[in-house]
């Protein structure tokens, strides 16, 4: 009998996993023991971080898109349409045409959506990078940025990247200087944690840059609505802020999906933080931003745990018990500005320790960037 794996969502997380699987169970897949289908319903593959860039005009989105089908290794049964349904008891996936399919292991890698309307006046009054038309509409906003005052707002918890805020606010503080208009702005950034940034360590670093840069920071400041025609941003405790441009993080959710199938709250499948099994299903795994697991919603750590699923999985289908565990590691560079960065690694058991940042690293970043796509395709 064959073996069906289906992995749900081709963003980083199941793109890797549906491509560490074709390596892992080479034999069975030549045998026709095993069938991996990886269900998208864009059937683009998209790399996000490259928005931020786009917001300087330093990229385009379209160097953050490949077809799904250039990236996956030809074992993999691709499918181009919308999941719209799980059953778990019956382990049956419902596809956007209606058609049914049966599965003996799901993956679910379904990332986060943006929910701007949750915070009123937000999707009319705020900019954002969090998105390839956002990243656009930003760059064209700074482009004609005369001076003022420029707000970064975290307006929810938890979002993609917890770094990029900070990136954003230490390279636009870069951008207004090579313009000749830091003087005529205001650098303003606030976050709804009781620090600038919730790892303590993270806080420490960026403190240290804000204030030597003359960043004004707001923490505690929990968004509740947007006033465009005042161009005030208002925060639950009655305090305001005026801007002249605001960039905002949006409020996320994860997928509807994951909650009509009772796998967890608002989108976030419960799981387990180790073995990445759903907590409230058989046979189904969660890995990347969809999980409510308390890591950063980062691409590494999609990567590190597609790593750790592909093995489980592996192992289930050769009968063994599995025994790989996800330890908590997460790797992310982060832009201290537009020409240096550093970077943070840390796990279940670690804090991060972070370095000064460097030209270097910077770089480092920049080739990553690149070399993604190897990535991807499981190679690295
Ligand atoms: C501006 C920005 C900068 C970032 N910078 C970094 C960085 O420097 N480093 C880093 O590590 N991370 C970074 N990230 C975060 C990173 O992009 C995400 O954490 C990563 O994409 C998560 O991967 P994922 O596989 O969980 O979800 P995604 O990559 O979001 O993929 C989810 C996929 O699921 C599909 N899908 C959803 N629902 C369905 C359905 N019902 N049926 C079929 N398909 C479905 C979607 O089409 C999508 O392809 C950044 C994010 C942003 C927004």
């Amino acid at each position: 009998m064959t073996t069906r794996i289906a992995v749900v969502g081709g963003g980083t997380g199941g793109t890797v996993l549906a491509n560490k699987l074709t390596s892992k169970l080479a034999a069975e897949l030549d045998a026709d023991e095993v069938k991996v289908i990886l269900i998208d319903e864009t059937g683009t593959h998209v790399y996000k971080p490259v928005w931020l860039y786009v917001a300087f005009g330093r990229a385009d989105p379209s160097e953050g898109l490949r077809p799904l089908d250039d990236l996956l290794d030809r074992r993999v049964r691709l499918r181009t349409s919308r999941v719209t349904d799980v059953d778990t008891a019956g382990k049956r996936l419902t596809l956007g045409d209606g058609e049914t399919l049966k599965y003996d292991h799901l993956v679910l890698a379904t990332g986060a959506r943006l929910v701007p309307d949750r915070v009123p006046g937000l999707a009319e009054g705020a900019h954002d990078f969090y998105s390839a038309d956002g990243a656009e509409r930003l760059r064209d906003a700074l482009a004609d940025f005369s001076g003022g005052r420029l707000v970064l707002s975290v307006a929810g918890m938890p979002h993609m990247c917890p770094a990029a805020p900070v990136e954003f606010t230490l390279m636009v503080e870069d951008w207004l200087r090579d313009r000749g208009l830091r003087e005529a702005s205001e650098v303003v950034y606030t976050a709804p944690t009781e620090r600038s940034h919730k790892l303590p360590p993270v806080a420490d670093w960026t403190d240290e840059r804000f204030d030597a840069r003359g960043v004004e920071a707001h923490t505690d400041f929990a968004v509740e609505r947007v006033d465009p025609d005042e161009r005030t941003l208002h925060a639950a405790d009655g305090r305001a802020l005026d801007y002249n441009l605001l960039v905002t993080i949006p409020p996320h959710a994860g997928v509807d999906l994951v909650a009509d199938a009772g796998l967890g709250d608002d989108g976030w499948v419960e799981t387990d933080p180790r073995t990445l099994e759903a907590v409230n299903a058989e046979d189904v795994y969660a890995i990347g931003d969809t999980t409510d697991i308390e890591r950063p919603m980062a691409g590494s750590v999609a990567h590190y745990q597609a790593g750790t699923v592909a093995e489980r999985i592996a192992a289930g289908v050769r009968g063994h018990t599995p025994t790989a565990t996800y330890d908590g590691k997460v790797l992310c560079f982060l832009e201290a500005g537009l020409d240096e960065a550093t970077f943070v690694s840390f796990d279940y058991d670690s804090l991060p320790d972070l370095r000064e940042e460097s030209k270097l690293v910077h770089w480092a970043k920049g080739a990553y960037n690149e070399s993604y796509w190897l990535t991807a395709r499981g190679l690295i």
